[in-house]
């Protein structure tokens, strides 16, 4: 049986400002098991980043606060942990990689003496055992020449190796879990492939599991094998890539979906599309569903209730008032229609 790595439940973060408090993240549960992929995903601002920098605690406190919640990993809650316990666990078992290699690979640094340092703080190895192990990292990570390219400094790497090289950084303590925070971004589509290869291949090597940030739902279709979809400092929607793709029951899923180029739907069909209006003021989140301002489906309900978790199937949620029983049918992206719960009354979908 595959253990559960990673159990975050309930999760608050707020940042307490002079104008007062932002609540970013809002209520956050999910799961992560050994070896698995899953993707956040939804536009800056929804929360994924606060997320995923609570888990590692890197959030600045203050003026960050995880309000509430815990983050259960491997069996220790890590909301609870002190700074000094935190720093046995960064890059040791937990390890995040960011969207520019440049700011948290040292240019001053060679990125082999990067790769030793990193070793030698978590493990008690010497200098030679480390600097062979750094040397298959580079390999692993498909860096050619890998035995020069260990004497050579960050400035001196293409932008594709350098997010490589700072994969090497982050794997090479063989970490339970590594965050992957927009990985691909600032990468043209060619290497954004390479590195995602990279990165898939390295999961089989070593069992890491992954949780991967991104805005951009296609970069997730191919590596993930559960998404969850946040929205002004919560998931609205979660459930597996087929779920997400070819069955979403969330306006919002809809609208980062078109924004996706799509082959199997035709081409006269085929416009893509951003998603109208700004995300909600988390000064002030609104009571009801914070999508309602940019909804076309939007109700009256809506604005007055937060919408509830609603179960679609097993592993497939919905925070939207359209999944309920008594709602008006919506044709969805996939150009079926969806009402109700599945099972229930007026659930016609599928
Ligand atoms: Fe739109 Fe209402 Fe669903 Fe929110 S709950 S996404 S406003 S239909």
């Amino acid at each position: 049986m595959v253990n559960k790595i990673l159990d975050v439940k309930n999760l608050e973060v707020s940042f307490d400002t002079y104008a007062g408090e932002i609540q970013s993240v809002r209520g956050v549960s999910f799961d992560l098991y050994e070896g698995e992929t899953i993707a956040i995903v939804g536009e800056s601002g929804c929360g994924k980043s606060v997320t995923s920098k609570a888990i590692m605690r890197l959030n600045p406190e203050p003026p960050a606060r995880i309000k509430g919640g815990e983050i259960i990993f491997d069996g220790e809650d890590l909301a609870k942990k002190s700074e000094r316990e935190m720093t046995k666990i960064r890059g040791k078992k937990i390890s995040m990689i960011f969207q520019d290699p440049m700011t948290s690979l040292n240019p001053t640094m060679t990125v082999g003496k990067q790769i030793v340092e990193g070793l030698r703080k978590h493990q008690n190895i010497s200098y030679e055992e480390a600097k062979k192990r750094a040397i298959e990292m580079l390999k692993l990570v498909q860096i050619p020449n890998p035995e020069k390219r260990f004497e050579e400094y960050p400035h001196q790497f293409s932008g594709g190796m350098r997010q490589r090289a700072m994969i090497a950084v982050a794997l090479v303590c063989n970490p339970k879990l590594l965050i992957a925070d927009e990985p691909t971004t600032a990468l043209d589509v060619t290497i954004q492939a390479q590195i995602l290869d990279v990165m898939k291949d390295l999961q089989k090597k070593i069992n890491t599991s992954i949780i991967m940030i991104t805005h951009d739902l296609g970069v997730v279709a191919d590596i993930a094998q559960r998404i969850m979809v946040m929205y002004g400092g919560k998931i609205v929607e979660k459930g597996t890539v087929n779920d997400i793709f070819y069955n979403s029951r969330h306006p919002y899923t809809w609208g980062l979906l078109k924004s996706v180029p799509r082959l199997d739907i035709d081409k006269e069909d085929e416009r893509l599309a951003s998603i109208e209006g700004t995300p909600p003021d988390l000064f002030a989140p609104p009571k009801g569903c914070p999508f309602a301002d940019r909804c076309e489906h939007a109700m009256k309900i809506c604005r007055e209730d937060m919408p509830p978790i609603f179960d679609i199937k097993e592993g497939h949620q919905s925070a939207c008032w359209l999944n309920h029983p008594d709602a008006p049918v919506v044709e969805a992206p996939i150009n079926k229609p969806h009402r109700g719960i599945a099972g229930e009354k007026g659930g016609t979908r599928d």
